[in-house]
Parts: C-alpha cells; sequence; structure tokens
C-alpha cells in the first residue's frame, strides 16, 4: 500500500515546507479522484470547475473501458506499462467505491477484441504476439491497497487473465448474439469497464460527504489567481482541466501541449424481446475502423470515432452513421435497440499519449503540480493518476509514473 497518511511534508524550491491547504483546478474524474486521495491523506481540499454537472468533460462522455492490455499497440512499450499498472489500482479504487455506491463496474468477465477481414485480423495478431512476447511490461502481479487483482473467473493467478486466441466456435459459446462476421477474437479476462458517469457521480458524492472537500462552480482563468488572493491563498494547486489545461499552464509561463481528440459516443437502450447485450466489452475492428460495444444495466454504450479538428464538439452524421454500420457487422440485434443519446466529447491528448503527471518547480513558485493529459485512457488512468499526484504534493514520486514527467515536452519552461 502507498501509505501518504503521514508523509505531508513537501516542500518547495527554497526549502520552506509547503502547506496543505490546496486548490484542485477541474473537477472531474481526474481531479475529484485526486481531491479524494488527497483528503484521505489530511489536505485541506477545494475543487474549481465551472461545471459540476460535467458539461465539457470528456469524463461524462466516455465508454469506460479499462482497457489496460487491449489498448496496446507494437512499440508503445511505456503506454502498455502504465495501462497494466492502473489496471492494478483499479480493484482497490473501484472496490472502494462501490462499498457505498455499487453500479461502477459493468463488465466483469473481460474484453474480447474482434477482426472483420484480413487486415483487422492481421491488426489483432500485431497485437497479440506484442503483448504476449511483453509479459514483463504488464505482469498484473501483486495487489495496490491490498486489494485482490482482476482475476479470470474461477482462478486465482492473475496470469490466467493474458490473452488468449479465441477459436470461432469458443466466441460463439461466450458471445451467441455477435454476428459471424467475426473472422478473429482474443479474449483478455478480468480486464473490466466502468460506468464513468456512476464513477463521477460516487466520487463527488464521497469528496463532499465523507471527506469535507469543498466544491466550487466556477472557472479559474489564470493560476496565479489561487495564489495571489485574488481567488484564493492556496499552498498548493493541482492542475487537472483537461482541455483547459493548456491555457492555464501558459498563464504561469508553461508550455502544456494538449490536443483534442473528439470522438463521438452512442447509448442504446434495451428493449424486452431484442437479443441481450454481449457480456464482455468488445472491441472490433471493422474493415479497418474501430469500433467497441461496453455493457451497460440498462443496455449497451457504442464508441467512438476519432478527429483531430480542434474544439469541435458537434455530432456528424457521418460518425453516427459508421458507428452503427460498424456495430450492426459485429452485433446485427443492435438494430432493434433505443437510440437514446448521442453525444461527443473531446479526449485531452498529449504529445506522446502518456499523462503529464507531477511536480513542476519551476512555476507558480514550486507549488504547482500537474495532472492531465490523459487522452483515450483517463479513466483507465484515473486511480494511479490521483496517487501520483499526492505523492507530488507530499514531495515524492509514484515510480510508475516516472515516464509522465511532464518536463519530457520539448520547450516546456517557457
Ligand atoms: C468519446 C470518448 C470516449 C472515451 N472512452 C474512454 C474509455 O473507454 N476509457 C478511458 O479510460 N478513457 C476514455 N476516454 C478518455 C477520458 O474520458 C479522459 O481521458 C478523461 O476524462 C480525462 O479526465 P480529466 O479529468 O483530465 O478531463 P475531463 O474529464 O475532460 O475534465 C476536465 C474538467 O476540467 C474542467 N475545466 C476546464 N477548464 C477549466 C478552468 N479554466 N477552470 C476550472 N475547471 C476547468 C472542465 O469543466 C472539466 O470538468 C474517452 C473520452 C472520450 C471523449
Amino acid at each position: 500500500m502507498y501509505d501518504l497518511s503521514s508523509r505531508i511534508a513537501a516542500t518547495d524550491s527554497s526549502g520552506k515546507k509547503l502547506g496543505t491547504n490546496i486548490a484542485i483546478v477541474g473537477g472531474s474524474v481526474i481531479g475529484l479522484a485526486t481531491a479524494l486521495k488527497a483528503a484521505a491523506a489530511g489536505f485541506t481540499v477545494t475543487v474549481y470547475d465551472p461545471s459540476l454537472a460535467w458539461a465539457e468533460a470528456a469524463g461524462w462522455c466516455a465508454g469506460g473501458m479499462l482497457g489496460g492490455i487491449t489498448e496496446a499497440w507494437p512499440g508503445e512499450d511505456e503506454q502498455l506499462r502504465l495501462g497494466a499498472a492502473s489496471l492494478r489500482h483499479w480493484p482497490g479504487f473501484g472496490g472502494k467505491l462501490e462499498a457505498n455506491h455499487p453500479g461502477i463496474f459493468t463488465s466483469n468477465v473481460g474484453t474480447i477484441n474482434v477482426g472483420v477481414d484480413d487486415g483487422d485480423v492481421q491488426d489483432l495478431n500485431r497485437v497479440y504476439e506484442y503483448v504476449t512476447n511483453n509479459e514483463h511490461l504488464w505482469d498484473r502481479g501483486g495487489t495496490i491497497d491490498g486489494a485482490e487483482p482482476f482475476l479470470a473467473p474461477g482462478s486465482n493467478d492473475p496470469k490466467d487473465s493474458r490473452m488468449r486466441k479465441l477459436t470461432r466456435r469458443e466466441l460463439r459459446a461466450l458471445e451467441p448474439a455477435l454476428s459471424r462476421a467475426a473472422r478473429g477474437a482474443l479474449l483478455t479476462e478480468g480486464e473490466r469497464s466502468v460506468d464513468n458517469r456512476e464513477l463521477l457521480v460516487a466520487l463527488k458524492e464521497q469528496c463532499e460527504n465523507t471527506y469535507g472537500v469543498t466544491l466550487v462552480e466556477r472557472e479559474i482563468e489564470d493560476l496565479n489567481h489561487l495564489v495571489d488572493g485574488t481567488v484564493g491563498t492556496y499552498d498548493q494547486v493541482v492542475l487537472a482541466a483537461g482541455n483547459g489545461s493548456q491555457d492555464l499552464a501558459a498563464t504561469v509561463g508553461l508550455n502544456l501541449p494538449i490536443r483534442p481528440i473528439k470522438g463521438e459516443v452512442l447509448r442504446l437502450r434495451f428493449r424486452p424481446g431484442v437479443p441481450e447485450p454481449p457480456r464482455h466489452t468488445i472491441r472490433g475492428r471493422v474493415h479497418g475502423r474501430p469500433c467497441y460495444l461496453v455493457p451497460r444495466p440498462w443496455g449497451l454504450l457504442i464508441g467512438a470515432t476519432e478527429y483531430e479538428h480542434g474544439d469541435d464538439r458537434e455530432v456528424t452524421v457521418q460518425g453516427v452513421l459508421h458507428l452503427l454500420q460498424d456495430t450492426e457487422v459485429l452485433f446485427p440485434g443492435v438494430t432493434e435497440y433505443e437510440l437514446r443519446e448521442i453525444i461527443a466529447g473531446l479526449r485531452p491528448g498529449s504529445i506522446d499519449n502518456l499523462p503529464y503527471l507531477g511536480r513542476v518547480e519551476e512555476a507558480l513558485d514550486g507549488r504547482l503540480v500537474i495532472a492531465t493529459g490523459h487522452g483515450r485512457n483517463g479513466i483507465l488512468h484515473t486511480p494511479l493518476s490521483a496517487v501520483a499526484a499526492v505523492a507530488a504534493l507530499v514531495g515524492t514520486e509514484l515510480p510508475e509514473a516516472k515516464s509522465c514527467d511532464p518536463h519530457r515536452i520539448p520547450d516546456f519552461i517557457m
């Protein structure tokens, strides 16, 4: 267990002890999880966000897959290492939230990657070779917070959760409602998904009711305002504002590149008499296009398109058409579902698909901690990022987050 409770001893660059009254800018998954962990460690915490109903937050829009293993792509070693490490934080973190707020974990049985044509199956094979040849990067042995790791059903050995190829017959037995179009499939047992909206609600509730965190609906325009008295005189500041982080970092002389990566998502409600949704999270490749189906108690979440257009949250006909066409190829029963919601959001992307996590001595008189830039995997990275941010607040580093130091950014200090 990473014990923070007796280590509130951070010092600024001149060796002066930093205090424990902190402000967090951004009240979505990363900001609220950091608030919860910091308050539990003894900090007095205030969170600022213009919408604590998450109107602009990627965290409200997301799919909620904890794709620590199945997001892997050949060559992205650090991303796989961090994703797998993040998975190890989830059982303890999610388990504690679930105790008061059941319904956060949605699919517990694992993820199935499926491919439809030769090119899709080749992509699956590349992922399979990469993941199975690099077990040292993702071995999920050990526990965090004293909780059991995610396990394959019926197994006590984390190694049984490894990725394996499925025959067509095995795929049909596991997910009979999937179409016969799938020509290749991989199963990663133990990789879960969560309901990101339930997660946000649970985090907010626990912050307010259990840990006495102050939540303020207010936009912060300049990080200096949190230390110079304009908004407050906080001892330390955590920047966790997703796509708002780049502009805020510039107010304290930092170049923190964030690429907004648009994604469209559909929410479809199950109706009596229609085919049951899959039990596993299904990550499809359909003629080269990615498409995922994430089970929810009320039906299915379908995602997600990916474009880099800047600050564009409009839902396009083409995006929805592609998602529905590709889903129908994988799961024909989808046409009988109720189309409940269509939404677009912006993933806050970094320069290299790793988040920015750590203290920045050079800004705000050494009082700034950054926790942002989580791109496609911010839900997966939530518990690890919160622990890393609190480690920075107490003047230490979380070894698992070493590769996320924002100082890797070229020309970071302007
Ligand atoms: C379509 C889509 C699908 C996704 N699917 C997944 C998935 O399956 N699995 C996964 O792990 N991740 C997924 N993600 C990514 C994940 O949602 C993000 O990485 C994560 O939400 C980042 O969290 P965050 O708290 O840093 O930012 P956000 O959730 O974007 O929140 C940022 C918050 O900062 C606030 N803010 C901004 N500017 C200011 C300011 N000036 N002052 C105060 N507050 C401010 C905003 O109001 C907002 O509430 C998906 C994202 C999208 C868009």
